[in-house]
């Protein structure tokens, strides 16, 4: 098992990259502090694509004098935090009658998930964080209760139905799911989607279920998948996986001796690898921003004198894992 200081290393995309400071949501005046603010960083973003700026990327701030913050509605602001220990504000420019002209701007707009193994650790933080919430309030126009349109309250990290008789408040949407390294001491169970990369294999994931705890999901998932039981598993760190909302709860399982791996309906292969697959390049490994890479690092590094990260140039490719059970 991993120790608690290997366990307490952030995972990418997680961190304190961002003081939060959450109570001065419920601040009345926090939109007129950050409009008046001229140190404050507003983020620009167009659906779930964030305005960056430069090669390689870096986030593309924007201050409280440019065109499209002035003009902006209040409904269209997030406040996400301090960030370099200065106030950030998200902008969303989806319906923004200027927004096109940002086109010929100094930044352009561009998805996170091809992008986020090029930017620095805290920016690409700080980004998966503004289009979580972008993506949950695009997806949260309307009330569930009573169908009437919402509206951003509490700094935009509550949607609130328009209808004061009804006012039933929505929160950000977070879907947990596991994702599972699995030996049998010797060998790791991983599997491979038919839409990944050729050679590509990775750890077991899948989406935790109502009245499952994570144990559950754990045995459930790896069962399903390929058809080996679980005996045993142990929690090892998390991930925020913004594409579209969910949070990636890694653990460390044991199968049960002897299991034969056969795969289920959503991969397409699934086996038992050994280090050696490993080291040779035989089995291609998902990118080392991912989750899934540490688990296997973690267990690859228990079981060899030579550490994972010193074969970094041909165990992996460079996109980020597409698992269609975690993503959107
Ligand atoms: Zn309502």
């Amino acid at each position: 098992m991993p120790s608690s200081s290997e366990r307490s290393a952030a995972n990418f995309l997680a961190g304190s990259y961002l003081d939060r400071r959450a109570e001065l949501r419920e601040d009345p005046y926090w939109l007129e502090s950050a409009r008046a603010d001229a140190e404050t960083l507003f983020l620009p973003a167009q659906g779930t694509a964030l305005g960056v700026v430069g090669d390689p990327p870096t986030a593309a701030f924007i201050d409280h004098s440019h065109d499209l913050v002035r003009s902006s509605p209040d409904d269209s602001l997030v406040l996400l935090g301090w960030f370099r220990d200065r106030r950030c504000v998200l902008v969303q420019l989806d319906e923004h009658p200027m927004a096109d002209r940002s086109r010929d701007d100094a930044f352009r707009f561009e998805e996170l998930r091809p992008l986020a193994g090029t930017l620095g650790a805290e920016e690409a933080g700080l980004l998966a964080y503004a289009r979580a919430l972008a993506f949950w309030q695009r997806r949260h126009r309307h009330c569930g209760v009573c169908g009437s349109p919402t509206r951003p309250t509490r700094a935009g990290h509550v949607m609130t139905c328009r209808d004061p008789e009804c006012a039933a408040e929505f929160f950000p949407r977070i879907d947990p799911a596991i994702i599972v390294l699995v030996s049998d001491g010797e060998r790791a169970l991983l599997g491979r989607q038919a839409s990944w990369p050729e050679g590509r294999y990775s750890t077991i994931a899948g989406f935790v279920e109502p009245g499952e705890s994570l144990e559950d999901a754990v045995a459930r998932e790896v069962l399903e998948e390929t058809g080996v039981r679980v005996v045993a598993s142990d929690y090892h760190s998390s991930q925020p996986w913004p594409f579209p909302s969910s949070l990636m709860l890694g653990f460390m399982a044991t199968a049960e001796p002897g299991a034969i791996a056969r795969a289920g309906s959503e991969l397409e292969d699934a086996r038992w690898v050994t280090r050696e697959d490993i080291a040779s390049g035989d089995v291609v490994l998902p990118p080392p921003t991912s989750i899934s890479h540490r688990l296997i690092a973690n267990w690859f590094d228990a079981g060899s004198t030579v550490p994972l990260r010193t074969m970094r140039s041909r165990s992996w490719g460079a996109t980020a894992p597409r698992g269609k059970a975690v993503s959107g």
